[in-house]
């Protein structure tokens, strides 16, 4: 008995690694606080990059028509046709599989692809001749210097295609529809997917200024001040002249900003914060765990996107089996018998934390699906397992929380009220099919941003209907 007493000390040992103080939160919202306001100045270095979307408004209701939304991810390309009336969102679409040797091979080759099944997609729908207006969401990081401009910074997620990174990608698929010269479309904006997260559920609710994923990866885009963008400010004002800022030539030959007119104090736009790169300057070195060392330094990009690696479905999984293999390592598990599977990178995905973590499953369940990934359990290891599984995603959510908490502050201050009231559109695998992730996501924003009352809005066909909508304002507010 004392031996197994021992043992479960140690267990809660390594448990309470991944357990944050109130003092440890409040630290990863001013953290955080500090990366959105350095992201915003003229001058890096940004850990959190703080993209201009070039988004300057949320629907309002007066979208009309149809609408092309063009959707590039992951494995695969949708097209979509999105027809916008009185009350009612019409959604027709098509999916085309990328071939491994498309997403791999030349630029050329892979936007040449885009266009033939935008091509077939049109046929499908008899709408060839309709040049239609067009957005497209591309979920790769891209560097906008414009609604519909943006350079690729780097490929992601499989994908490897030549000549593309510091290309601009609305520009390859305008280019691959001109060689084809057999329809046409009016490519009005270029969309990440936060962003049409965002405008999707803004659509249903005026009071989403805020879209979140929590997915593959972990992200957040809120609508900021203009006023506060430090690093397009001036070529704003460049554009705007003196209708509606009066200020003098500063230094750097830009604009003092010395807003006059209430429309300026008024405009926003909204950011892309690419927030799962706090904590890559160390900033989050208190609460990192041995384990999320191992993760990060056996990843694809050492260094790099660390709260991302501690929140999101392509790395919670393997946190978890980092623990795992150390708790067997010490004989605290499974016997003490290290399997190869315990060993395979990726064996253990995030699907499986909301599996195991689900609250009518019996342990017996629990032994099931550890059976069936080749660990071979008792009742106690399936019960260290859950409380492993737990303890990572319960971390995942108050992360996510604390830095929502900073974002509705900053919102809040910038408009200088004392309550706000405010929605977030989210999306994503990890909200929406863990069993406890959006609860206390929800429960840690309620303690940390007392003075904000924030409402969850899950979003339906984000992608599309996000894209569809930011080209539909590009439009009207031309
Ligand atoms: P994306 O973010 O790429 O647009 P998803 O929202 O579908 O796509 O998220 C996919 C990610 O979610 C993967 O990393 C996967 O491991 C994870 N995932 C898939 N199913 C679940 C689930 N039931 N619970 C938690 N995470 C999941």
């Amino acid at each position: 008995a004392q031996r197994l007493a021992s043992q479960r000390r140690k267990v809660d040992e390594t448990l309470s690694l991944f357990k944050l103080s109130p003092e440890h939160l409040q630290l990863v919202k001013d953290s955080m606080r500090a990366g959105l306001e350095a992201g915003l100045r003229r001058t890096g270095p940004f850990t959190i990059k703080m993209l201009p979307s070039y988004v300057c408004h949320t629907p309002d209701g007066q979208e009309y028509g149809k609408y092309l939304a063009l959707d590039l991810g992951g494995t695969n390309f949708r097209a979509l046709l999105v027809r916008f009336k009185k009350q009612r969102t019409r959604l027709y679409h098509k999916i085309y599989p990328i071939p491994l040797e498309i997403m791999q091979g030349t630029g050329e080759e892979l936007f040449d692809h885009l266009a033939e099944c935008v091509c077939d997609f049109l046929d499908y729908m008899g709408m060839k001749n309709a040049r239609l207006p067009t957005g497209f969401t591309f979920s790769f990081p891209c560097e906008q210097t414009a609604i519909d401009t943006g350079n690729l910074v780097s490929w992601t997620k499989g994908f490897k295609a030549t000549d593309c990174e510091g290309h601009d990608v609305v520009n390859m698929l305008r280019e691959a529809i001109k060689r084809r010269n057999d329809f046409d479309l009016d490519i009005v904006a270029l969309v990440n997917d936060t962003v049409g997260t965002m405008m999707s559920c803004a659509y249903e609710d005026p009071k989403c200024e805020i879209g979140l994923i929590a997915g593959t990866g972990s992200n957040l885009c809120y609508m900021e001040d203009l006023k506060n963008i430090e690093k397009i400010e001036q070529k704003t004002m460049t554009e705007k002249k003196k209708e509606t800022f009066k200020g003098e030539e500063d230094e750097q030959g830009g604009m003092k900003a010395e807003k006059t007119e209430g429309d300026a104090e008024m405009a926003k736009m909204c950011i892309n914060t690419e927030w799962g790169g706090l904590g890559d300057d160390g900033s989050l070195r208190d609460i990192i765990t041995p384990f999320d060392i191992e993760v990060d330094q056996q990843s694809v990009n050492p260094g790099k996107q660390r709260l991302e690696k501690m929140t999101s479905g392509m790395y919670l999984g393997e946190v978890v089996r980092q623990v795992l293999l150390d708790l067997t390592r010490r004989g605290l598990l499974f016997r003490g018998h290290v399997t190869e599977t315990l060993k395979t990178p990726g064996i253990f995905e995030t699907k499986y934390l909301s599996q195991i973590e689900s609250d009518n499953l019996a342990l017996l369940q629990v032994r099931c699906i550890l059976q069936k990934l080749g660990l071979d359990s008792n009742c106690d290891d399936s019960i260290i397992v859950k409380e492993v599984c737990g303890a990572v995603s319960r971390r995942a959510a108050q992360l996510c929380g604390a830095g929502l908490a900073a974002v509705v502050d900053k919102i809040r201050e910038n408009r200088r009220l004392d309550h706000l009231s405010i929605t977030v559109g989210v999306d994503g695998a990890l909200y929406k099919l863990h069993p406890h992730f959006s609860h206390v996501l929800q429960e840690t924003v309620r303690v940390m941003a007392p003075q904000c009352e924030v409402v969850f809005l899950p979003s339906e066909e984000g992608s599309g209907k996000g894209a569809a909508l930011i080209a539909a304002v590009a439009r009207n507010k031309q």
